[in-house]
């Protein structure tokens, strides 16, 4: 990789509770991203780093989901309405488990339990209510529609990218790290062993490094 492509890797980030404990961005497009927002999945040390509409639209406007003037606006919405946004956030991590699920079964081969699929129907018929098509300077496009105050846009954005994605011939690139972090690998040979070389895989190499010499002189 050249320095210029790492570049993606080292985003501007927002502090929140503990500078040393900031939800992770790896994953390369919104729906692994939002996957990597849960740490050590299924075991007892399992750490959710969206508890709150707050965290969620911190996270979405971290990974340029959505701009800064509609993370203001959703915020002060989150703010009015405390008991809708509690249930936005249930719907996040309802979505991403259910898509976690669904990742899962694509990657390993194995049947996709109709649950999943009903439960990603129920979610993106939502999100479909709010396009429409309209003649833009590009031709015929669907686009969103008085979406700007609705708390739940940027899980509609998520899910339509999700449709899209999970669609396409892309679907074969999706890659586990060591970490338990997903990633996309769309290197020319299919070689990235990391969510993020810069971070993950300097750690990864300096434990080995620190083996290797234990083993040495051990
Ligand atoms: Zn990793």
């Amino acid at each position: 990789m050249t320095k210029s492509s790492l570049t993606h890797f080292i985003p501007q980030r927002i502090l929140r509770y503990a500078p040393t404990d900031l939800c992770p961005l790896d994953g390369d497009i919104p729906v692994l991203q939002l996957l990597n927002t849960c740490r050590n999945r299924d075991t007892a040390n399992t750490k959710n780093y969206i508890n709150t509409y707050e965290d969620f639209l911190t996270w979405c406007y971290e990974i340029r989901l959505i701009d800064q003037d509609t993370h203001n606006l959703l915020e002060i919405e989150g703010n009015c309405y405390v008991q809708e946004a509690a249930g936005i956030v249930n719907q996040v991590i309802l979505a991403r488990e259910m898509l976690y699920d669904l990742i899962y079964c694509l990657m390993s081969n194995e049947p996709v339990h109709h649950r999943v699929i009903e439960e990603f129907n129920t979610i993106n018929i939502e999100a479909n209510k709010h396009l429409r098509f309209e003649m833009t300077a590009y031709g015929l496009r669907k686009v969103w529609h008085n979406v700007d105050e609705e708390m739940a846009f940027p899980l509609w954005l998520i899910i339509k990218y999700a449709g899209d994605f999970l669609m396409s011939a892309d679907v074969q690139f999706i890659k586990k790290c060591h970490c338990g972090s997903f990633y996309l690998d769309k290197t020319k040979n299919r070689n990235r062993r990391y969510c993020n070389p810069l971070t993950c895989g300097s750690v990864r190499r300096s434990t080995k490094y620190y083996q290797r010499c234990f083993s040495v002189t051990g």
